[in-house]
């Protein structure tokens, strides 16, 4: 799609996750500082799929989130990671699901897409093709991941979850969404949520590029993400497509949060949970960040 007036959007998420009353000061002072990041990455001319990438393998390093470094383990103690990314422009996706032991999934996930003829690998294929691929530092998983900061071992169950996710529209009018995340809390050993499904947790194409946060089971018996994009393209309102999709998870009994940009430059960050960590920022929006309503 042409962007004659060679405008940008941005917005990242990180996760729909936060738990009434805590403070998130820290989380909201590293988006605000990546927002700006991506944002000259953006107004330089780079391209959405590079900045999406690079958004999510920042928010997975910095163990704040619940991806990558922040990432808990699973029942069986081990730390498994989900992450995808599609070119809306291309229509080609990547994803990893159930990988341990890498620094960023987000970067083997776009490795999968630009260098196999799939879409998904999983486990230890997926750990062989980033080790072979050489995408990503390998970690001693005892020593690397560590709880999102502010989270103990005592309160998983109260935070639940917490995904990280960015999507944008670039100069050029190229859309891209990329998703990361260590999953649920307490999930089972080789439980798979909604984020390395490319139409679930991730999606780009021409006209929309967006990214879920949530109960991964509920987000994909919802439709997620693709319930969106359908909907937005035949001719639903931005805000009402997202918010009858969220409509959709939460009678189904989940909560999620969504990112959305459209080639038109709107930005849409809805959730239905008590907060989502996120911030945006376009030719026309200034930069916003925040973690509850109101804040
Ligand atoms: N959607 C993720 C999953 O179900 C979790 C999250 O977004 O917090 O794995």
């Amino acid at each position: 799609m042409t962007n004659t007036k060679k405008q940008f959007a941005l917005a990242l998420h990180g996760g729909a996750g936060p738990v009434a009353g805590r403070d998130y000061a820290v989380t909201e002072k590293h988006l605000s500082d990546l927002a700006k990041d991506c944002e000259s990455w953006l107004t330089t001319g780079r391209s959405a799929l590079d900045v999406v990438e690079h958004a999510v393998a920042e928010l997975e390093a910095c163990g704040l989130y619940v991806a990558g470094r922040g990432s808990a383990p699973n029942s069986a103690g081990h730390v498994e990671l989900d992450a995808s990314i599609m070119d809306g422009r291309s229509r080609e996706a990547g994803a990893v699901a159930a990988l341990c032991d890498f620094v960023s999934p987000v970067q083997v996930a776009r490795g999968v897409m630009e260098k196999t003829p799939h879409v998904m690998l999983a486990g230890s294929g997926a750990l062989e093709f980033a080790r072979a691929n050489g995408f990503s530092e390998v970690v001693d998983p005892a020593n690397y991941y560590t709880l999102p900061v502010g989270v103990t071992s005592d309160d998983i169950q109260d935070t639940g979850h917490g995904t990280v996710g960015a999507v944008a529209l670039d100069k050029s009018g190229g859309l891209a969404a990329a998703t990361s995340t260590g999953g649920t809390f307490g999930k089972l050993h080789g439980r798979i949520g909604d984020t390395p499904l490319i139409g679930p947790g991730t999606w780009a194409d021409d006209a929309i590029a967006i990214s879920f946060t949530g109960t991964g089971e509920h987000i994909i018996r919802a439709g997620g993400a693709t319930a969106i994009a359908f909907r937005y393209r035949s001719g639903v309102p931005l805000v009402d497509a997202v918010e009858e999709t969220l409509g959709e998870v939460k009678r189904l009994g989940g909560d999620a949060g969504v990112i959305a940009v459209t080639s038109q430059g709107e930005i849409a960050m809805p959730y239905n949970s008590a907060g989502m960590k996120r911030a945006c920022v376009s030719t026309t929006t200034p930069l916003t960040v925040a973690t509850f309503a109101g804040n």
